[in-house]
């Protein structure tokens, strides 16, 4: 776990923390030194959270989003957004996207960066909107309680002294609510500020604590080598799914951990992958195996192709697949009616001439925080 010297050259954040890693650091102050020189690991799911995330940015139209979850995501981001610019800001101003900041000590010095994935600020009301967008499901802290979100104030506000009022505003485009929203003084950002300082020279100390928990252990690089994590897992391990079934306090708990395990085992998996990349020897039983070439093809260029090559409709149709948000657009379209009761219909014309199957999905588990009146 030591650092490599060319970490903060290539790193964006000058080997620096930055705000999205911030809720992990107060819960486990020895994660910052722990994660110094290891990999990134790919997941699946952080690689899909980043395409919806350049979709929102570019504010891709819906209509040009081939799947139906990143579509939604996109959708309900926008309305989350407009929705709250108008219970906040409530005015035009100007907009900062995925713009990288720097906080700085009273020398000016930086000690953590941050990139929002927007920021209004109109100047007229001293005021600016920023919103984090969580584009996968999930457990997120909502806005009154969410550091990354303070820490993003705590650089907008450094860099835009005149602003009195941030709103800070955690988007969940898949979950209900929407959104979470909370407004800051700049005394509270301060003091935040002051907060954040403190925790960058904590993390820097070798004996900073490494404390383990399903939040902060779960995208941490140092996973799959960390002791502390490997006896929270352990703890869990030691039982069976009987013993465990019996409690729901237990059950949860164990669920919370699960998607560390899961982790742990992707950990596992990417780090044999990189070493297998840089020496084919480095893996005691193991080589890998050559990647497929997958090609994906621009249908209506392709169809143009075979066209011209002589092929017919009727053998250009078993290519052809239908997608359901494209046909309900059309039916739409051709009906005058809205989408939601243009699906309806399509869906019942279609099932009568069995030309459709739908089936349920299998439900997600969501977290569940019960209301003080349930
Ligand atoms: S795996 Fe968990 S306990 Fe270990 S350093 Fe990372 S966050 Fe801390």
């Amino acid at each position: 776990m030591t650092n490599s010297p060319s970490d903060a050259l290539s790193d964006e954040r000058g080997g620096m923390p930055s705000a999205s890693g911030i809720e992990s650091l107060f819960l486990c102050k020895g994660k910052f030194l722990a994660e110094k020189g290891l990999p990134d690991i790919e997941y699946s799911e952080s690689s899909e959270g980043t395409i919806r995330h350049a979709l929102a940015e570019m504010d891709m139209p819906a209509d040009e989003i081939d799947d139906p979850e990143r579509a939604r995501a996109v959708t309900n981001a926008k309305l989350a957004v407009m929705e709250l610019k108008g219970k906040t800001i409530q005015g035009e101003g100007y907009l900062l996207k995925e713009q990288r900041m720097w906080l700085r000590d009273s020398k000016g010095v930086p000690f953590l960066s941050g990139k929002p994935d927007y920021v209004e600020i109109v100047p007229q009301y001293k005021r600016a909107l920023i919103v984090d967008y969580k584009m996968l499901y999930g457990e997120h802290s909502p806005a009154h309680a969410n550091p990354q979100l303070f820490t993003l104030a705590a650089l907008v506000m450094q860099e835009n002294k005149s602003i009195q009022e941030c709103y800070i505003a955690l988007v969940t485009p898949l979950l209900e609510p929407l959104y979470s929203v909370s407004m800051l003084d700049r005394e509270t950002v301060k003091a935040w500020a002051g907060k954040l300082h403190n925790l960058s020279k904590a993390i820097q100390n070798p004996n900073a604590p490494r404390v383990a928990g399903a939040k902060q252990c779960k995208y941490c690089r140092a996973l799959p080598f960390c002791p502390e994590a490997r006896q929270l897992l352990n703890e869990t391990m030691d039982k069976t799914i009987e013993e465990i079934s019996k409690d729901p306090d237990e059950l949860g708990k164990a669920y919370a951990l699960a998607a560390m395990y899961e982790k742990f085992a992707a950990s596992v998996k990417a780090t044999v992958r990189t070493k297998l990349k840089e020496d084919p020897d480095s893996v005691e039983g193991y080589k890998l195996g050559r990647g497929l070439k997958i090609a994906s093809y621009d249908t209506q260029k392709a169809l143009e192709v075979l066209r011209d090559r002589d092929f017919d409709i009727e053998e250009m149709d078993k290519f052809v697949k239908l997608q359901e948000r494209n046909l309900i657009k059309a039916w739409a379209e051709k009906t005058g009616l809205t989408m939601a009761k243009a699906k309806t219909q399509l869906r019942d014309i279609m099932k009568a001439h069995n030309a459709v199957e739908v089936k349920e999905s299998t439900a997600r588990i969501l977290k569940h925080t019960p209301k003080k009146e349930d």
